[in-house]
């Protein structure tokens, strides 16, 4: 249970023993209630917004390996006590196995979050926050199908990033712009252990080779 799981319960206590004493005492403090009642239904709404969120980021990686443990977003109170700059990680075990579910950061699970909410026409040219989350999404379902290496994951992902935008509600054109300003604007600059030559049009890690469609 995270942070914010843990102030539900303690409101919802709060609020329950504030009843029961109005009760016993015949005097009921509804004012105090309804400020307690406040935050829980702020909280109860956005957990709730959290784990439908979940629910679709698993579909799509699911879309890549049926049976992948799906995702799990970092919510602002775990961020408080996380000082990393990763955007989404996977766990191996010792026989190089994935154990999941794929974490993704607070950021990550936002950004993705506005791109799945975002209008049709807002799919046209989103900020690069939100191609590099669709992108970040991919590259860690990768990693739930059992792909451990940084470089070959990033080339899987980015030529199906296409897909992962249509999944979230991009169209076709829309999938495969996104793919490109991934490949454009953000691959040229990632750490040399997430890049390779073989990750070009026609390389040895094209998985369309001569359809001249890339990425
Ligand atoms: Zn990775």
């Amino acid at each position: 249970m995270g942070l914010r799981g843990v102030v539900v319960v303690a409101l919802a206590a709060w609020a329950g023993w504030l009843l029961f004493r109005g009760v016993v005492r015949k005097k009921v403090p509804w004012v105090g209630l309804a400020i307690i009642a406040l935050p829980l239904v702020v909280f109860g709404y956005t957990e709730r917004q959290w784990v439908s969120a979940e629910k679709e980021f698993s579909s799509v990686a699911k879309t890549v390996e049926p049976v992948a443990p799906g995702v799990h977003c970092q919510r602002l109170g775990e961020s408080f006590t996380y000082a990393g700059a990763e955007l989404g990680h996977v766990e191996f075990d010792e026989n190089g196995l994935p154990t999941g579910p794929a974490w993704l950061s607070y950021e990550t699970c936002q950004n993705l979050a506005a791109y799945w909410r975002s209008s049709a026409a807002q799919k046209t040219g989103p900020p690069i926050e939100q191609v590099i989350a669709v992108h970040v999404l991919s590259h860690e379902s990768y990693h739930l199908a059992g792909i451990g290496t940084e470089s070959l994951a990033e080339c899987d992902a980015m030529q199906r990033d296409a897909r992962t935008a249509q999944v979230l509600g991009a169209s076709q054109l829309q999938g495969l712009q996104l793919a490109n300003t991934y490949w454009q604007s953000v691959y040229p600059d990632m750490p040399s252990d997430y890049t390779t030559r073989d990750c070009v049009s026609g390389g040895r890690l094209d998985k369309t080779p001569g359809d001249n469609l890339w990425p």
